[in-house]
């Protein structure tokens, strides 16, 4: 903790994420059970696909991710194929609101938080920014942090580097 910390926390936009709202703008939650796929880059640069199944069928609401990890550091790679429930909750307008929960184990238990967004952290799995411990970049303090770090003639992304 400290003055460091920030350099130790992810932010939201380094990670693959993945919204609800994405799902309800491309139709995934109108009926049945749907596939699709996501990508992502970061400076123009692909860093990771995954594959989906979205069930809306009622009593069996998931979303299925099947994709690929490779662990940067042992570069081994990682077949995953796995599901989270999928919860609703009724719109003011009519019709429903999608969330997911999240499946990542937290002491033996999972997490099961309903959230908007997941992300894929330092780990393997898909999770809530609760249990990624995520920041935003575009949050106050690490913009305040870039400033000290460009002073002392260090990038934020040196920063990263060297306070890891
Ligand atoms: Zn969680």
């Amino acid at each position: 903790m400290g003055r460091w910390s920030y350099s130790s926390r992810l932010t939201i936009e380094e990670c693959k994420t993945i919204t609800a709202k994405f799902l309800n703008k491309h139709h995934y939650f109108d009926g049945g059970v749907r596939s699709g796929g996501m990508n992502w880059s970061r400076n123009g640069e692909k860093t990771g696909s995954i594959s989906f199944m979205v069930s809306t069928v009622e009593g069996d609401e998931y979303i299925r991710f099947q994709y690929t990890q490779t662990d940067r550091n042992t570069n081994e790679k990682t077949e995953l194929d796995y599901q989270t429930r999928l919860v609703w909750t009724p719109c003011h307008f009519g019709g429903h609101r999608w969330w997911f929960t999240c499946p990542i184990m937290v002491n033996g238990c999972v997490c099961g938080h309903r959230v908007g967004s997941l992300h894929i952290g330092r780990g393997k799995y898909f999770g809530c920014r609760h249990c990624y411990n995520l920041t935003y970049e575009s949050s106050k303090e690490s913009h305040k942090f870039d400033r000290l770090f460009l002073k002392m003639g260090v990038s934020p992304k040196m920063a990263n580097k060297l306070f890891k």
